[in-house]
């Protein structure tokens, strides 16, 4: 089974990995202190009694965020490419590194150039990618996924006839999953966790729910493609020749999927359909995540004008659309066991497309493809909701 970093969910959300590149493009991490990292990050990087770089070491290089050069912790070109807002959007960036990632990893200790490499969250994209080809309401426990690639052996680099068929003999796979020991389990579901940022799927009590037509969900497999090559002589050559590969675009992965939201871009009120601004309808459009938003929040109230659409409108349920505050290129948030509602408000369309406006033109006025970090852009949004003027009639 693979291992990963363990209880670090937090640091591997994708806005915060931006700002820790920012961070490791200015600083030298492996010299950093607690104090200055928290006050530029907002995060804790506890314990206070080590360097952080004792504790978060791992995270930054399972993110190919930085190789070890002697007493430096140097910044790679994705550090590089991460801390630009907007230059990069979730889906692209994880996309890459589960198609890079290794059992061994080279961030981890028992590496060897030489190793039979397998791609575990390569293998988990392709299952769940395989089970959304072949049924209507694809969901994979994490168990399941672990036990299916223990069982079937798979290297991930296998086809979708071959992933077909592992998924159809589904039902062992759990039991399987839940017999592996229980520290590497859990560092295994945490992984898949990491990559269930992906704008069209989010996870909910151990099981990961995907949202995608059988058509999107083939094109996106058959762009799948294990990052392979001659490997570096040592570990962190390693992570740096990984992260060159990005830099170079090599990464084959056509996000077609995309295209089917074009359309969606304009109507939510976008001036322009950029690949950011389309991964951000893609979160919204979430067909899983929306229904348990919902569930969750049974509201017919937009949080923006505030009346409620089902008075209005009496004979529908609710006319309101899901908003993610995230910046426009992060993915959804993970936390535990869950993906999170707290970057979800529910807006009614015009209100969404006046808030879309709203930040087309912020983003304009400040020069910028995308908000900094996820405060940022809940405080544009705030900004806007106090504009508000109150309904007008
Ligand atoms: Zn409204
Ligand atoms: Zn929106």
């Amino acid at each position: 089974m693979w291992p990963w970093d363990q209880g670090r969910l937090e640091y591997f959300q994708f806005d915060v990995l931006r700002q820790i590149a920012a961070y490791v493009e200015a600083h030298n991490f492996k010299a950093a202190d607690r104090a200055s990292l928290s006050a530029e990050t907002g995060l804790s990087f506890a314990p206070l009694d080590y360097k952080p770089w004792r504790n978060y070491s791992r995270v930054l290089k399972l993110t190919l965020l930085v190789s070890e050069v002697g007493e430096d912790a140097q910044p790679t070109p994705i550090a590089s490419i991460l801390s630009r807002p907007g230059a990069v959007t979730c889906d692209e960036y994880l996309h890459f590194l589960l198609c890079a990632f290794t059992e061994p990893a080279p961030a981890l200790t028992d590496w060897r150039p030489d190793a039979e490499f397998r791609y575990p969250l390569l293998f988990a994209l392709k299952y769940l990618l395989a089970k959304s080809v072949i049924t209507t309401s694809p969901v994979a426990g994490l168990d399941e996924i672990i036990g299916a690639y223990r069982t079937s052996g798979f290297d991930g680099s296998e086809d979708e006839e071959q992933f077909i068929s592992v998924v159809s003999l589904s039902s062992s796979y759990e039991a399987s999953g839940r017999s592996v020991p229980a520290d590497l389990r859990r560092q295994a579901r945490e992984s898949l966790k990491v990559i269930t940022q992906i704008s069209y799927l989010h996870v909910r009590s151990n099981q990961i729910i995907v949202s995608l037509n059988p058509a999107d969900a083939q094109e996106i497999f058959a762009d799948l493609a294990p990052i392979s090559g001659p490997r570096a002589v040592d570990r962190e050559a390693e992570i740096r020749r990984l992260a060159e590969l990005f830099k170079g675009g090599s990464t084959s992965i056509v996000f077609d999927y995309l295209n089917t939201v074009i359309g969606e871009v304009v109507e939510s009120g976008f001036q322009e359909g950029s690949k950011v601004k389309k991964t951000h309808i893609t979160i919204e459009r979430n067909a899983g995540l929306r229904r348990e938003y919902f569930a969750a929040n049974p509201t017919a109230i937009c949080d923006v004008c505030a009346p409620n659409t089902k008075r209005t409108y009496p004979w529908t349920n609710r006319i309101l659309d899901v908003h993610h505050l995230l910046p426009l290129s992060s993915g959804t948030r993970v936390e535990g066991g869950s993906t999170t509602f707290k970057d979800l408000v529910a807006v009614c369309p015009s209100c969404h497309r006046a808030i879309h406006r709203y930040y087309d033109m912020w983003l304009d006025t400040n020069d910028r493809k995308d908000f900094k970090s996820g405060d940022e852009a809940q405080a544009v949004y705030r900004e806007m909701k106090s504009h508000f003027p109150g309904l007008i009639l």
